[in-house]
């Protein structure tokens, strides 16, 4: 693969004399990006470099910066008041931080581009086109190194790209409806098709395998190295990193106009629902041999996994098959390979 790679990336011309074509090298290029950045993860992103944050005086009264207008600092309190509800207080050193320097805009230009908000982390300002994505855009505020820019909830700026930022966007959201949405919502009332639902389901099943903790420590304190270690206790560095383009794939792609997109996209899909499986097995299998579960939890536990999967799911309009019983069979065949199953 990395050959194929290398052939595309020193050889573009040939490639491109077809949309198709320049399609594959787009992807390639995002492809290989990712890899040279494995070496620039390891070294950054250090959290025992981001000094604790002093929390000012002004803050702790009346934590909302003064220059927001009222209707933002309603709901930047409101924000403020939930996360400290839920979380514990290591986690909030990057959102106090940020809040200092927070701008916070109503801006109806970024709808132009199908946004209902943006947040940009070099400049730490958030822009909205519609007031009910603020906690979402809070999140990746709260979620920004107030160290490095660079490092942003579960992703990292490496040479101009965003890696990790599919996964970053889904936990963003999937901490968005937990604390925000959710909560609204009548108890028979199904959750809304939304942006995000296939990342949002996907971090779901991150938080299975690491643990809610653990992740949203991860995320508030931007450390993608940590999040990065800790999955990798149960997968090889190649596995992870193609698991991680296959998310930020789905999301760049989803957003793109091109029928060439919904190859790459089963593609990914498929490749991210047998890392999922493949991954969460592992852990199962480690937590039975370290005596925290049975072998009877480790069989009823795998066997929801699966049944959670949606047989179904629609990205950008476009309907999806996400686990066939073919698939199942592959991805235990493959188990099996590398790992009998005790019975
Ligand atoms: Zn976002």
């Amino acid at each position: 693969m990395n050959e194929f790679i290398n052939f595309i990336v020193e050889n573009p011309s040939i490639f491109l004399h077809t949309i198709t074509a320049s399609f594959i090298y787009i992807n390639a290029l995002l492809y290989s990006r990712i890899f040279a950045a494995k070496a620039m993860i390891m070294k950054t992103n250090n959290p025992q470099r981001i000094k604790k944050v002093i929390i000012p005086k002004e803050l702790k009264q009346e934590p909302v910066p003064k220059r927001l207008e009222l209707t933002h600092a309603k709901m930047v309190l409101e924000f403020i008041k939930t996360v400290r509800e839920n979380m514990p207080a290591s986690y909030l050193n990057n959102m106090f931080h940020n809040l200092k320097t927070l701008e916070l805009n109503d801006n109806f230009g970024i709808a132009l581009l199908g946004a209902d908000g943006k947040y940009t982390p070099e400049r730490n300002r958030i822009r909205l086109a519609n007031k009910k994505s603020i906690y979402h855009e809070l999140f990746h505020m709260a979620s920004r190194s107030a160290t490095d820019t660079r490092c942003n909830g579960l992703s990292q700026l490496i040479d101009g790209t965003w890696l990790g930022n599919g996964i970053d966007e889904g936990y963003t959201e999937l901490l968005t409806r937990r604390y925000f949405k959710d909560k609204k919502r009548k108890p028979n009332q199904k959750e809304k098709t939304d942006s995000y639902d296939y990342q949002v389901n996907v971090c779901r099943k991150l938080e299975k395998i690491i643990g809610q903790d653990k992740m949203t420590e991860y995320y508030m304190t931007a450390n993608f190295k940590g999040f990065i270690d800790e999955l990798g206790k149960y997968s090889t560095e190649e596995e992870l990193f193609r698991f991680i383009h296959s998310l930020d794939s789905i999301t760049y792609l989803c957003n793109e106009i091109s029928t060439f997109k919904l190859k790459t996209i089963e593609r990914s899909i498929k490749y991210t629902t047998n890392f999922l499986i493949r991954t969460y097995f592992k852990k199962l299998k480690q937590d039975q041999i370290e005596g925290k579960i049975t072998e009877a939890e480790a069989y009823s536990m795998f066997s929801s996994f699966i049944e959670s999967f949606d047989k179904k799911i629609n990205i950008a309009f476009h309907n999806y098959q996400l686990l066939r019983e073919n698939d199942i069979f592959e991805i235990m065949s493959e188990i099996n390979d590398e790992n009998a199953i005790k019975r």
